[in-house]
């Protein structure tokens, strides 16, 4: 199967494609992993697109999209793209290039994206995919009962996967978050409209529950369609 996990930054798509990968065991295709992972080689990729990470401003899409090609090509029938594609010109290059079965849509309220990505700690081993998070939510915006316990390690600010520290993004900082939803609604949100347009395949979620219970209504509405 071949997916994109779509929607704002922090909304959950990085923890959904994860339970996506071992579920449905298919490839998780992160750009932002890949990119940090390659900054913190010092890579000569990683050198290229380090002040746009830092800034929360995009790659420039011919970086981004040599990238992706190259997993694409490797991973061609089954995997899960998440954080690609971000503008139209991306989008247009990827439904051009190989057939999207679904996208998966995730929807989430601005204030509810804030609070949770101040509380996001990753692990800080690039090769591990651990991610926490210590703010807990229950409350109702517009009708949406979120109810979002903490997510926390076994052991205090150590992954359970690893045993490497957890830290705190670099631009999950509130001034470089309000940085990188900007972008999201200048930017990616025409990606939506684009793709909608295009007739792609659409599956809509509210992250407003346990990541588990989200993956799992998402693999129902997949089988259902
Ligand atoms: P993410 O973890 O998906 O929020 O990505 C972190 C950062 O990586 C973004 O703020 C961008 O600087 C860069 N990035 C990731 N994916 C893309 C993309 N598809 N296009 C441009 N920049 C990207």
């Amino acid at each position: 199967m071949r997916l994109i996990i779509f929607g704002p930054p922090g909304s959950g798509k990085g923890t959904y494609s994860s339970i996506l990968k071992e579920k449905l065991g298919i490839e998780k295709i992160s750009t932002g992993d890949i990119f940090r992972a390659e900054v913190k080689k010092q890579s000569e990729l990683g050198k290229k697109v380090e002040s746009y990470l830092k800034q929360g401003l995009l790659v420039p899409d011919e970086i981004v999209i040599e990238v992706v090609k190259k997993i694409i090509d490797e991973k061609k029938d089954n995997f899960i793209l998440d954080g690609f594609p971000r503008t139209v010109n991306q989008a247009e290059w990827l439904i051009n290039y190989i057939k999207i079965d679904a996208i998966i849509k995730i929807n989430v309220h601005d204030e509810i994206l804030i609070e949770k990505i101040s509380g996001r700690r990753v692990c800080s081993n690039p090769n591990c995919d651990g991610n926490y998070n210590i703010t807990d939510i229950d409350k109702v915006i517009d009708g949406i009962h979120y109810k979002l316990p903490s997510l926390l390690p076994k052991n205090d600010m150590i992954c359970d996967k690893c045993g490497s520290k957890l830290i705190q993004r670099d631009d999950d900082r509130p001034e470089i978050v309000r940085e990188r939803l900007k972008v999201y609604y200048q930017q990616t949100k025409p990606v939506e409209e684009y793709l909608r347009k295009k007739g792609l395949y659409f599956v809509e979620i509210w992250a407003n529950r346990e990541p588990k219970f989200i993956a799992e209504e998402i693999i129902s509405k997949l089988s259902n369609r």
